[in-house]
């Protein structure tokens, strides 16, 4: 699998989609150890690496013990090397500050576990550790070993390293479908095209499940930064993080310090909004009251990638040449380089049967009904799920994706039905969907542009038809509108 180096082939070893955080990372990863990668991406700058806050903070985020701590306190352990390899390559600075984190408490109550013993702090130890913090403050767990990274800095190296090393990114580029024969991906169908090479990676944060029938969906979260103003006592006050009950609040050495975030379940909803930003700042003064005189300097919103159990979903995919590396939901950044080096060592394979057995607990199957009898004998820990698991498909039938029984010209093979063309033949049906939105998610993972509907599903308010009707997209999917079948059906009874 290799090519000569900063030189992009006509078809490249590996396709990307997806040029954020981790697509960027796997690009790099791959490139350096000699692949040929080509990243599709359609907006870089919605990307959720542009978004975050840039903590790298295993200990502060408590997470329990599991596959989940050991993936995040690898990868902060890789990052001093990593960020430096990237430091490197660019000639630039990426921000990064192993600052440690501070976590003050303004309640007794909430005192949870940490994941390492970390000593807890008076209240006098708290303050003299940060001044300015509120008086309310009745004690902390100080995280020496968390820290952060400028995350803007840092998507801006990962994509200049990756051009310099041979990297094709190619920008304004939507994916539209994975094209699929025989358990292989043989195609991508994008916006500018047909695109193909020996193995594909999805990596499309919050999008994923536009693509593929994967549970990740987007938790908006809202920020702000606010800037120390010129003449106050030191350039910045705070030294390090400070992880509050309710807000977190991250110092840059420029003088920036970043307030966040809201996590909200609304979809795709753009915007800030009075609410949102009322919470964080409200939350922030209370926390560190001094900067209620500091000018706001921006507001801005992103979309973690969020699973049901809050686990990232990588490795192998449905395909055998298909990668998925989703669902890092709120430690994306701090992921980067395990996720980076896992799923390199994954496509790569220089050792055959030799994956890091950590993958095993990311596996997008878990979310497979019958996965944990079928899996019994895995030594993969499965976390437990907090909304019941979505039924995808058996393993017998893995999923669909686009259909491709023929060669991949699908464009020159319409199928015409009463004067409207459709690129594929497949037919798919509204029944047994748990939900409208798992049905409009399998329409499009599918690439089916025919949609059958029974006309009693449409016309009734029967529980789990309401508004069925109104959940497909009659421009895109069939082409005879509801009305028309409707009125067609009547005539039969005529
Ligand atoms: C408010 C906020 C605060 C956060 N704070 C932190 C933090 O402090 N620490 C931390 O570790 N993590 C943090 N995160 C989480 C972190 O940012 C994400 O986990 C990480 O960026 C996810 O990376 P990704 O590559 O999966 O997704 P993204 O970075 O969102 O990249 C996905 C890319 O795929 C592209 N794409 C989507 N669909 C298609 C398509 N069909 N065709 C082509 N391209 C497509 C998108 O345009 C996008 O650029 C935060 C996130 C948010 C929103």
């Amino acid at each position: 699998m290799s090519q000569p180096a900063n030189q992009p082939a006509s078809q490249p070893d590996v396709l990307i989609v997806g040029g954020g955080t981790m697509g960027l990372a796997i690009a790099l990863e791959l490139q350096q150890q000699g692949t040929q990668v080509t990243v599709l991406e359609q907006n870089f700058a919605a990307a959720a690496g542009h978004a975050a806050a840039g903590m790298l903070a295993p200990h502060a985020e408590r997470l329990t013990l599991g596959p989940m701590a050991e993936l995040c306190l690898r990868s902060l352990q890789r990052y001093p090397t990593w960020i430096t390899k990237l430091e490197n390559l660019t000639g630039q600075d990426s921000g990064y500050w192993p600052c440690g984190i501070l976590a003050p408490y303004l309640s007794e109550a909430a005192r949870p576990t940490a994941l390492t013993a970390a000593p807890l702090l008076t209240a006098e130890a708290a303050h003299s550790y940060q001044l300015g913090l509120s008086q309310q403050v009745t004690g902390a767990h100080f995280y020496p070993e968390d820290g952060q990274v400028d995350n803007r800095a840092l998507m801006s190296l990962m994509r200049i390293a990756a051009q310099d090393l041979g990297v094709d990114i190619q920008s304004g580029v939507s994916v539209e479908g994975f094209i699929q024969r025989q358990q292989r991906v043989v195609g991508l169908r994008t916006s500018i095209g047909e695109k193909q090479a020996a193995h594909y990676v999805l990596a499309t944060g919050a999008w994923s499940s536009e693509l593929l029938p994967i549970p990740v969906s987007p938790r908006k979260g809202q920020m702000l930064a606010v800037r120390v103003p010129s003449g106050f006592s030191q350039s910045q006050p705070l030294r390090r993080v400070l992880f509050g009950e309710k807000v977190y609040i991250v110092p840059r050495r420029d003088g920036r310090i970043i307030l966040g975030a809201t996590v909200e379940d609304v979809g795709f909803t753009p915007s800030n909004t009075p609410a949102g930003i009322a919470q964080v700042l409200n939350a922030a003064i209370e926390l560190y009251p001094p900067l209620q005189h500091f000018p706001v300097e921006e507001y801005w919103w992103g979309f973690r990638p969020a699973t049901p159990d809050e686990l990232p979903i990588l490795g192998a995919g449905p395909c055998e040449n298909l990668t998925l590396a989703t669902g890092h939901y709120r430690n994306g950044i701090l992921l980067a380089p395990m996720t980076s080096a896992l799923i390199a060592e994954q496509i790569l394979n220089k050792t055959p049967g030799k994956t890091d057995p950590l993958l095993a607990a990311f596996s997008y199957q878990r979310f497979h009904a019958d996965y944990e009898s079928s899996s019994s004998s895995s030594t993969a820990t499965i976390m437990p799920l907090s909304s019941p698991p979505i039924h995808l498909s058996s393993p017998a039938t893995p999923m669909q994706i686009i259909d491709a029984p023929r060669p991949l010209s699908i464009e020159h093979d319409g199928l015409t039905i009463a004067g409207k063309t459709f690129h594929s033949r497949l037919m798919t049906g509204t029944g047994k969907f748990s939900s409208l939105d798992i049905m409009r998610q399998s329409f499009t993972a599918s690439g089916s542009e025919i949609v059958t509907v029974a006309v009693r599903r449409v016309q009734t308010n029967a529980p789990g038809h309401e508004g069925l009707a109104e959940a497909i997209d009659w421009q895109k999917y069939g082409c005879c509108p509801t009305q028309q079948a409707v009125r067609m059906q009547k005539k039969r009874f005529e």
